[in-house]
C-alpha cells in the first residue's frame, strides 16, 4: 500500500480523535500516504476527501468527538453506493482504509475489502459491543463519566430515603451498566443480557431499607428498558420513591481518559501495520493486552459475551 485513508463513522466515541492521530502519523512514519475523510462513507461517497499531514492531527489526542466527524450513509448500503464508493477511493490511487465505528461501519469495511479496498476495522464506540476485544474506544471514559454522574447522585439521594434509577446508553450491551453499576455499588443492575423480574428487585430494595440501607442505585441499561417506567414500577410495588436520571448523549462526550487513548494509539498503529502487510477485512482489537485481528465476518456475526461473573459479583456486594 502506498496511499491509505482513515474515517469515522456511526456514533462518535471519546477517543476517535486519538486513533486518527495514530492511524496518520504511523502512515506517515511509514512513507505512505494518508487522506482523512470527512463524515464517514457519506463523505467518501462526495469524494470529500484531504491529505492529512502530522501536524493535521496536532492537538486532538485530548479531544472528545472526531475531527474527522461522522455520518449514518444509507446509500452506503447498497452495493452500488459500495461499488461507487471502492471506485472512487481507486480513482484516487487509495488502496487501503481504516475505519474506526462500530458494528455497522465494519460491516461497511468489509464491503469495501470484498472489492478490492484492503480495510482494517478499529471499534470506535461507548458501548463495547464489539466482540474479539476486551474493550472499545471510548468505553472507558463513558464508564468514568457515568460513575461520577452517579456519585453526585449519591450525595443528594443520601439525605432523603429514595431510590435512584439511572438510565445508561449502551444500546443492545449491557457493559457500560455492568461497569458503572459495579464500580458506583449499584443494588440492582439492569441489562439485556440478564432476565430480570421487576418484583424480586423491588423486594431486594425494600429488604435492604428495612436493614437500614438509606437509598439504593438500581442501574437501567438503554437495551433492557427505560428508566422511567423500572422506576414508575418500582415507586409501585415498594412505596418507596424512585427518581428516573437519563444520562444521555454527555457519557459520548468530553476528554477521553488516558486508558482510551493508549487503546486508541496502539489500535491505530496495528492497523497501519497490518495494511502494510497486506492484510484485509480485519477487525483489529486487544485481548488481554495483546493486539488481535479477527475476520470482520467474524467480528460481526458473533454475540459479545457477557461477564455474567461480574454480573454475579456485584449482586453480591450490593447488600
Ligand atoms: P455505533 O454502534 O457506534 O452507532 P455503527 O458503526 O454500528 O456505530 P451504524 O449506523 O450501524 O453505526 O453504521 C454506520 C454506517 O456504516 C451506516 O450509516 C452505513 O453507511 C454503514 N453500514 C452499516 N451497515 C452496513 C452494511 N451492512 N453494509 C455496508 N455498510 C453499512
Amino acid at each position: 500500500v502506498k496511499k491509505i485513508a482513515v474515517l469515522t463513522s456511526g456514533g462518535d466515541s471519546q477517543g476517535m480523535n486519538a486513533a486518527v492521530r495514530a492511524v496518520v502519523r504511523s502512515a506517515i512514519y511509514h512513507g505512505i500516504e494518508v487522506f482523512g475523510v470527512q463524515r464517514g462513507y457519506q463523505g467518501l461517497l462526495n469524494d470529500d476527501l484531504r491529505p492529512m499531514d502530522l501536524r493535521s492531527v496536532g492537538d486532538i489526542i485530548q479531544r472528545g468527538g472526531t475531527i474527522l466527524q461522522t455520518a449514518r450513509c444509507k446509500e452506503f448500503t447498497t452495493p452500488e453506493g459500495q461499488q461507487r464508493g471502492a471506485d472512487i477511493l481507486r480513482a484516487r490511487g487509495i488502496d487501503g482504509l481504516v475505519v474506526i465505528g462500530g458494528d455497522g461501519s465494519y460491516q461497511g469495511a468489509n464491503k469495501l475489502s470484498k472489492l478490492g479496498i484492503k480495510t482494517m476495522g478499529i471499534p470506535g464506540t461507548i458501548d463495547n459491543d464489539i466482540p474479539y476485544t476486551d474493550y472499545t474506544i471510548g468505553f472507558d471514559t463513558a464508564v468514568g463519566i457515568v460513575v461520577d454522574a452517579i456519585n453526585k447522585i449519591r450525595d443528594t439521594m443520601s439525605s432523603h430515603e429514595r431510590t435512584s434509577v439511572v438510565e445508561v446508553m449502551g444500546r443492545h450491551c449491557g457493559d457500560i451498566a455492568l461497569y458503572a453499576g459495579l464500580a458506583s455499588g449499584a443494588e440492582t443492575i439492569i441489562v439485556p443480557e440478564v432476565p430480570y423480574d421487576i418484583n424480586e428487585v423491588a423486594e431486594r430494595m425494600k429488604h435492604n431499607f428495612a436493614k437500614g440501607k438509606r437509598h439504593s442505585i438500581i442501574v437501567v441499561a438503554e437495551g433492557a428498558g427505560r428508566g422511567e417506567d423500572v422506576a414508575n414500577k418500582l415507586t409501585e410495588l415498594s412505596g418507596i420513591e424512585a427518581r428516573v436520571t437519563v444520562l444521555g448523549h454527555i457519557q459520548r462526550g468530553g476528554t477521553p481518559t488516558a486508558q482510551d487513548r493508549i487503546l486508541a494509539s496502539r489500535l491505530g498503529d496495528f492497523a497501519v501495520r497490518q495494511l502494510i502487510e497486506g492484510n484485509s477485512g480485519k477487525g483489529c482489537g486487544v485481548i488481554d493486552g495483546e493486539l488481535v485481528t479477527t475476520d470482520i465476518d467474524v467480528v460481526t456475526s458473533t454475540k459479545r459475551p457477557f461477564n455474567m461473573e461480574m454480573y454475579d459479583l456485584a449482586l453480591r456486594l450490593s447488600q
